[in-house]
């Protein structure tokens, strides 16, 4: 039987823990999940993963629990609190890999998850194992995202939801759906840093379980898409994988997927992983730009890519791992490239939340800068689907009266051929 136990990620530490937390109990440092796995037979495991898409059980269905072998904390026959994650396209495209490189660019579109982004590929592990450990509350702070997610799960499971977002910062979708699910609301600071710390504080004390990316159980739920993503190019790994980079729960998750993937033989190369972060919320790249020991903190972060809005990511220590592994790169945008590349991805049909589209900004970075080589093989993750953040679009529009995609019509016939006469 495959097993897996929680160890501290500082080497000085190395520290085995039994209890569920998100930090350390000797040095507070991050605790990750060491799977210990059976000797896989790469084949014949591909065979099965891939014989379990044509399955009609829920499990199967699940782009996290069809690769359930890569998740050894689960027992076979525990309840898994699911909603269909994952399994989400990967799409080609045109305008904007012409417009990042030109890069052969494929998008693997994590907006497609139930609730709009890539944390519901998390949340499915981490609140079956809260739910397994007869949680009663789950908790997180949250830029928007993690709490739709957690709340959705959360019901599901039967468990209460508190949720801290930092006070008017989050999008207004994001928050609906936190509350259309159910899930008590504290607004509270003005960053997501401030809601974070204070929740890390009270949570224990209230018998609160975080679900936070620092929960190392997030990270295992959310490795599996590079097996799904592999799975959907045949097993031939792209040259470089590229994500949106806040907290650095997503990269640590990548860069722990890729490694177990390479040590068992399920691919020969491993892709180079790319972050990229806004450039008012830059702590990590500014941290390995000037090869700092010590994470250097972004005090007021500021980017209209709110769900990248972090100034203390917590989980930099995993993400630069990941890097050193597979020779990744860090790379910085203004919001403006993100705007820009918004709209190319939205000429391919492709619509994103702003900070999904801080991926192909950092790619067309890169290659201009001769980091990444013209025509390479580049799949950009995009997290966050397009309606989380239709205020962004609105807010981007020109003045109603020099708009010319959105015309005012009185409702007459003349009118109506007279406007599109002029405008099409
Ligand atoms: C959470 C989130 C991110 C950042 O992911 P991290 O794991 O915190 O680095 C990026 N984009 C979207 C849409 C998100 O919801």
């Amino acid at each position: 039987m495959s097993s897996a136990y929680l160890q501290c990620i500082e080497e000085a530490c190395g520290h085995r823990q039994e209890k569920d937390a998100v930090a350390c109990a000797d040095c507070g440092g991050l605790l990750e999940l060491v799977c210990e796995f059976d000797p896989f037979d790469p084949d014949g495991m591909r065979r099965i993963w891939h014989q379990r898409r044509l399955s009609g059980e829920p499990i199967d269905r699940s782009g996290v629990w069809r690769f359930r072998e890569l998740l050894p904390f689960v027992r076979p026959g525990e309840r898994i609190v699911s909603l269909s994650e994952g399994s989400t396209p990967l799409v080609g495209t045109r305008r904007a890999g012409w417009w990042a490189g030109p890069v052969h660019l494929t998008i693997k579109h994590q907006g497609n998850n139930p609730t709009g982004s890539f944390k519901d590929l998390g949340m499915t592990a981490c609140i079956t194992r809260a739910a397994s450990k007869g949680v009663r509350i789950v908790a997180c702070a949250s830029t928007g995202n993690t709490s739709s997610s957690m709340a959705a799960y959360a019901g599901r499971a039967g468990l209460r939801a508190v949720l801290f977002v930092p006070y008017k910062q989050i999008s207004s979708a994001k928050l609906a759906q936190a509350l259309d699910f159910g899930a008590l609301v504290l607004e509270v600071g003005d960053t997501f840093d401030q809601a974070f710390c204070l929740l890390r504080e009270v949570a224990p004390s209230l018998g609160m379980y975080l679900v936070n990316s620092v929960n190392p159980f997030r990270i295992e739920g959310q490795k599996t898409i590079v097996a799904e993503l592999m799975e959907q190019r045949a097993w031939r790994p792209p040259d470089f994988i590229v994500v949106p980079g806040g907290n650095l729960g997503n990269a640590s998750a990548i860069g722990k997927g890729l490694r177990e993937l390479k040590e068992f033989g399920f691919i020969e190369k491993v892709p180079r992983v790319v972050v990229v972060q806004a450039a008012g919320a830059n702590p990590f790249y500014r941290t390995l730009t000037a090869q700092s020991p010590d994470l250097i903190p972004v005090e007021n972060p500021s980017t209209e890519a709110t769900a990248i809005r972090i100034g203390r990511p917590a989980n930099w220590k995993k993400a630069r791992r990941v890097l050193e592994w597979t020779n990744g790169m860090c790379e910085s945008v203004t919001d403006e490239e993100i705007f820009e590349a918004k709209r190319v991805l939205a000429e391919d049909g492709v619509g994103c939340e702003p900070a999904s589209a801080a991926t192909v900004a950092g790619v067309r970075k890169l290659v201009r800068s001769g980091k990444i080589e013209r025509h390479a093989d580049v799949v950009a993750i995009l997290t966050g689907h397009q309606l989380k953040d239709t205020e962004y679009v609105m807010r981007h529009r020109p003045p109603s009266e020099e708009d010319r995609q959105r015309l005012r019509v009185e409702p007459t016939l003349g009118a109506v051929r007279e406007a599109l006469t002029r405008h099409l």
